[in-house]
């Protein structure tokens, strides 16, 4: 391997007339002394761009340490050996990415402050009066040092990344099965006497006087500090989250000031119907979570969503290396809120299990159900073109249609959903591919429901080609 020192004498093929071999980096040294400060200055705006990064770095202490060690940075990598040689350097820059992944400065902003640094001294060079030739190697060899830093620091923060992330699940099952049970009753019952106490000024006060928030309640810290952190994954969380806002921002405010509604509803019966609907959402999402170490959902008996990202990402890569087709097909239900509205959610839950039963009956024992959203499956379908995922999807549609859900109370129902399926096209995210059923599901949503809709094939050049066989 070559040194930087070597590789740029070697690419340039500069006479030899610029005789001092140290010259291009002693001119680098100084312009270290001399502009480092404009230079980390430059870097810093680019990092303070960023709204995740300027969070952190708008602390004035913070500032002020992290510009010296910059500058210390720059001169340490603008003298002296190169950072292959010299394993003291290498040690620094894995900590400096150790850091930033600790702090969650992106290490894509590092790499752009490194852009704007460069560019920079380039502009800089130019100005000095110094053999032009010296300028030139000086720059490449700055180039030269601050990838291979750059390249460095990248490797070390992808590194702790990924192992801080396999603690933070780690600690997530842990603060789960330590008290689980108890937080479940818990705030359930803050829930219900924030709901009794809402009513009760209500009826002393009346009208006008002050309620406090649901989000300002014991229930509100909890969702905010830990419920966040325990269901951020789930469909339901987020409509837990939507209903305490509902309530909050209108719900309240109509109650203290009240008007008359045209359609003769009230804001007190709607305030009972969303509390009900956030302390159901919040049992079952304690009910999800007891069972989830299964990895199965108790109540459809589907996948947990939690293992989505690992089987698909195995399965993505399955494919390319062995050229197999794989198909990802989203299943929503059509107006299902509706259902729960008009006969309850033990109704809607039923109704869900059945839907369940119905996809799992149509597709074969190696293929992966997971219970994606509320009222959404996700199905990856393993060794499948996109001509078979088609006719599967079209049999769950059809079986759906015809299907008579029985409900005991409620008596049978009719209930549609609609379909998005994509084709994995070689793209290695799987996101990409869970996106595109996405579309397709939403085409077919707006398509008037009850219906089945393709993602477009991608071939070469990334160009839609429809239709194509497999
Ligand atoms: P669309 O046809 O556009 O899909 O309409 P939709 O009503 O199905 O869609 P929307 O997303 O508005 O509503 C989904 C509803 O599913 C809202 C939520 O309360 C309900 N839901 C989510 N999870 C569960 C659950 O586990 N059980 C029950 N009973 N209902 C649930
Ligand atoms: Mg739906
Ligand atoms: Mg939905």
């Amino acid at each position: 391997m070559f040194t930087d020192e070597e590789r740029i004498k070697g690419s340039a093929k500069l006479p030899a007339h610029s005789r001092h071999s140290h010259a291009p980096l002693k001119l680098l040294a100084e312009m270290a002394a001399e502009h480092g400060r404009e230079l980390v200055a430059l870097f810093y705006d680019t990092l303070l761009r960023d709204q995740e990064a300027a969070q952190f770095l708008n602390h004035a202490v913070v500032q002020e340490r992290l510009s010296s060690s910059l500058i210390e940075w720059l001169t340490q990598l603008f003298s002296g050996q190169d950072i292959r040689d010299s394993p003291e350097k290498q040690a620094r820059q894995k900590i400096i990415g150790e850091v930033h992944a600790r702090i969650k400065i992106p290490v894509h902003l590092v790499m752009t402050g490194a852009l704007v640094i460069k560019t920079r001294l380039a502009e800089l060079l130019q100005g000095q009066a110094v053999d032009p030739l010296v300028g030139i190697r000086a720059l490449q060899l700055a180039d030269a040092r601050m990838d291979t830093a750059v390249m460095l620091i990248s490797q070390s923060y992808v590194k702790d990344t990924t192992a801080r992330a396999r603690l933070d699940e780690a600690y997530r099952l842990f603060s789960l099965d330590q008290d689980a049970a108890v937080d479940k009753e818990t705030q359930r019952a803050s829930l219900m006497e924030w709901s009794q106490n809402t009513l009760f000024a209500l009826l002393q006060a009346g009208p006008g006087g002050g309620l406090l928030r649901l989000g300002d309640s014991a229930f509100g810290l909890w969702l905010r500090h830990r419920a966040q952190f325990m269901f951020e994954q789930s469909a339901q969380f987020s409509t837990v989250v939507r209903l305490v806002e509902r309530i909050d921002e209108m719900l309240l405010p109509e109650l203290v000031a009240p008007r008359k509604r045209q359609d003769g509803s009230s804001a007190l019966a709607d305030l009972r119907a969303a509390v009900d609907e956030i302390s159901f959402l919040v049992a079952d999402l304690f009910q999800t979570l007891s069972t989830m170490e299964g990895g199965r959902d108790p109540l459809t008996r589907a996948l947990n969503r939690r293992f989505l990202p690992a089987i698909l990402g195995r399965e993505v890569t399955f494919a390319k290396e062995n050229g197999t087709a794989l198909s990802v097909m989203l299943v929503d239900i059509d107006h299902f809120k509706a259902i729960n509205d008009r006969h309850g959610h033990q109704v809607g839950d039923e109704v869900l299990r059945q839907v369940a039963q119905v996809i799992v009956g149509n597709v074969r024992a190696t293929d992966f159900v997971f219970r994606y959203g509320g009222e959404e499956f996700l199905i990856v379908l393993v060794e499948t073109g996109i001509e078979a995922a088609a006719n599967i999807a079209e049999r769950i549609r059809a079986d759906m249609e015809g299907h008579i859900f029985e409900t005991g109370s409620s008596g049978g129902l009719s209930v549609t959903a609609s379909i998005g399926i994509a084709l994995h096209s070689g793209h290695p995210d799987q996101k990409f591919l869970i996106k595109a059923a996405d579309e397709a599901l939403y085409r077919a949503k707006a398509a008037g429901r009850n219906t089945v809709e393709l993602a477009p094939i991608y071939g070469e050049g990334g160009k839609g080609i429809w239709p194509l066989a497999t």
